[in-house]
């Protein structure tokens, strides 16, 4: 399965700008084509990590939703999912569905998701059970990649927790891209 294998490829940056008082150790994963994936570990005080006005949009919009992170409860995407609210739908199939995200950061921005949330309300939830769904998010990204014609150049994006600015508890995966990419994200 391509999600057991490619971990073998994680390269660690923790030692990077570690901070002596850090309290606390989230992560963003990124996932771009033309590169090692790549595992961020944020060591960091109580300080906002999200600098840009952008940014601190994002960081506000996971605060929000901070005293419901991670209960289980269930999230708007639930009705994306039940099409009880209506969405972009660029991509289908039994077990993924894949839409356009409301607040696009890039000319492409969709949201991959499973249709059964099954615990994983962040990458973090993952157990051995979910290697098969995994395997299948990352895939529709692809098929998502390849029917907007950016599959020479793309990002995959999970934000795990509220210091990484997730904001909606069923795991997502943001397949960016239609514009050049900066390295290092914010
Ligand atoms: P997160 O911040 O949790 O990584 O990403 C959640 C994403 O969901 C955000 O990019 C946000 O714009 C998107 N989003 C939130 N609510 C809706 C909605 O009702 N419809 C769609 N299409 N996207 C949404």
């Amino acid at each position: 399965m391509a999600v057991t294998s490619s971990s073998m490829l994680l390269r660690n940056f923790s030692t990077v700008g570690r901070v002596a008082q850090s309290v606390r150790v989230t992560s963003r994963i990124f996932f771009s084509t033309g590169e090692l994936i790549r595992v961020l570990p944020y060591t960091r005080s109580s300080r906002s990590i999200c600098s840009t006005r952008a940014a601190h949009n994002e960081e506000a919009a996971a605060k929000a939703t901070a005293s419901v992170a991670d209960t289980g409860a269930p999230t708007i995407f639930d009705k994306i999912i039940a099409k009880e609210i209506p969405s972009d739908i660029v991509y289908e199939d039994e077990n993924v569905l894949a839409f356009r995200d409301i607040n696009p950061q890039a000319p492409v921005h969709v949201l991959v998701i499973p249709k059964l949330r099954d615990g994983l309300t962040t990458l973090g939830k993952a157990e051995p059970r979910h290697v098969e769904v995994l395997g299948q998010l990352l895939h529709a990204s692809k098929i998502v990649a390849e029917k907007e014609g950016i599959l020479d150049g793309f990002r995959v994006v999970i934000n795990n927790g509220v210091e990484a600015c997730q904001s909606v508890y069923h795991l997502h995966l943001h397949v960016l891209g239609g514009r050049q990419m900066k390295w290092p994200p914010g």
